[in-house]
């Protein structure tokens, strides 16, 4: 071996024994800290208190992570070895830098046209979950008795295609982050079983199984199956996906499509029950634990400073509006307060730290109506898709798929309607 080599890979040893003294999260990025220097005197002291008291940090924090003086806050980025970012406030609204970032609030956006409300916006549609053959490892699937399974993959996918031409004919450019069963990672589950081996010794399993028993094995997260399945179609799934819509589709706005369900039990036996809600989330309300982590600090810190929350918050109160409207389903209330924080004046938005709303750099809207496992939800998913009404559980109704569709892109109109008209006013003056 050469002894140029051998010097590499001596830096190489020490760059990632260095990189070992960050505290990062599942599958976590090395934060770049210096990208939000581009973020200075961009914010004032009471925009940015406010956003982290009452948005992203609701549940408190340990001291030493951010203190805010009066004209700078000073962030934490490595606890062992005491380094921080500071970031200067600007000193009021009116001398304020311009945010950078590449997405486009309703504001920035010229007039349109009634007809073509959406003109000029890009929105990427991003259907939850895998569906197909991977229904079941996400355990997104049910089945009572011979009836067709349900999966939540597969409904979202569904709803995610009926709302793209719909979307377009009102002028938006449409991008789909999945549009087939197939995961956008390459990775696949026997890709981390030595990171799930890892990840269970250091929660305490000192000698982890191999594999689950059955699906109603009660130790099965403990089992390094169990453990590289999860790295694979949540944490390395949805980080391929941010990539995707981060570094290529570089859209103004993601709405992330899901179906919402209570405990079903037995997959094969499953409970069903008469309890049925509508929420929607957008990012925010983070765990003390998860921002003890120096990447989503980080990413917590440049979401908030690319006020993604002041376009995402009034579009999901619209949004949710015209669904609770539409769709007619009561708020969902989250039985704890300990890791969503109600937001926003609709009562049906909530802020909560999801992998897909932090890590997507732009507004996004993560909607979870129906309860799958209700009873009226799973007869109109039986009922698959249709023109039209039809009468299903004794009421003339759509499908519940363009029930779903028409809603949000009836929400969207509304948002961007009268946003854009307000643009058209300003701009007039
Ligand atoms: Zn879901």
């Amino acid at each position: 071996m050469k002894r140029t080599t051998l010097l590499t890979l001596c830096f190489l040893t020490l760059a990632l024994t260095a990189r070992a003294a960050e505290n990062l999260g599942t599958l976590g990025g090395h934060p770049r800290w210096s990208v939000l220097e581009g973020y200075q005197e961009t914010i004032t002291r009471d925009e940015f208190a406010h956003l982290i008291k009452d948005v992203y940090c609701t549940h408190g924090f340990a001291p030493d992570l951010i203190e805010i003086d009066t004209a700078a806050a000073r962030i934490l980025t490595n606890r062992g070895s005491q380094k921080f970012f500071i970031l200067q406030f600007a000193k009021d609204d009116a001398s304020r830098d311009p945010v950078p970032r590449l997405w486009h609030p309703a504001k920035s956006l010229p007039p349109a046209k009634a007809d073509n409300p959406l003109s000029g916006l890009r929105i990427a549609l991003d259907p939850g979950h895998l569906g197909g053959e991977w229904a079941k490892m996400e355990e997104r699937w049910f089945q009572v008795g011979n009836t067709q399974p349900v999966q939540e993959g597969d409904l979202t996918l569904k709803v995610a295609r009926l709302l793209a031409p719909r979307l377009r004919e009102l002028g938006a450019k449409v991008f789909f982050v999945r549009n087939s069963n197939e995961p956008v990672t390459a990775k696949r589950p026997d890709d981390f079983r030595e990171l799930a081996r890892k990840i269970l010794i250091r929660n305490g399993v000192p000698q982890p199984r191999s594999d689950v028993l059955d699906p109603n094995d009660p130790e099965k997260e403990q089992t390094i199956r169990w453990q590289s399945e999860i790295l694979f179609y949540r944490y390395s799934e949805i980080r391929r996906r941010a990539a995707l819509v981060n570094f290529k589709l570089h859209p103004d706005l993601v709405l992330c499509l899901h179906f919402n369900a209570e405990g079903w039990g037995d997959p094969n036996n499953p409970i069903l029950t008469d309890i049925n809600h509508l929420h929607l989330l957008v990012n925010g309300s983070y765990l003390q634990q998860e921002l003890e982590y120096d990447d989503e600090r980080f990413e917590m810190i440049r979401r908030l400073l690319s006020r993604a929350y002041g376009e995402e918050l009034p579009l999901a109160d619209t949004i949710a509006t015209a669904m609770a409207r539409e769709i007619k389903l009561p708020p969902y209330e989250y039985p704890t307060t300990n890791s969503t924080t109600k937001v926003g004046t609709s009562g049906n938005v909530y802020a909560r730290n999801l992998l897909a709303t932090r890590l997507y750099r732009c507004p996004v809207v993560y909607c979870e109506p129906y309860v799958m496992n209700s009873k009226d939800a799973f007869a109109r998913i039986q009922a698959g898709d249709y023109e039209g009404t039809r009468n299903v559980n004794g009421l003339e109704r759509k499908s519940i798929f363009r029930e779903y569709a028409d809603s949000v892109a009836d929400g969207l109109v509304e948002y961007y309607s009268k946003a854009r008209s307000a643009t058209a006013r300003s701009g007039g003056l």
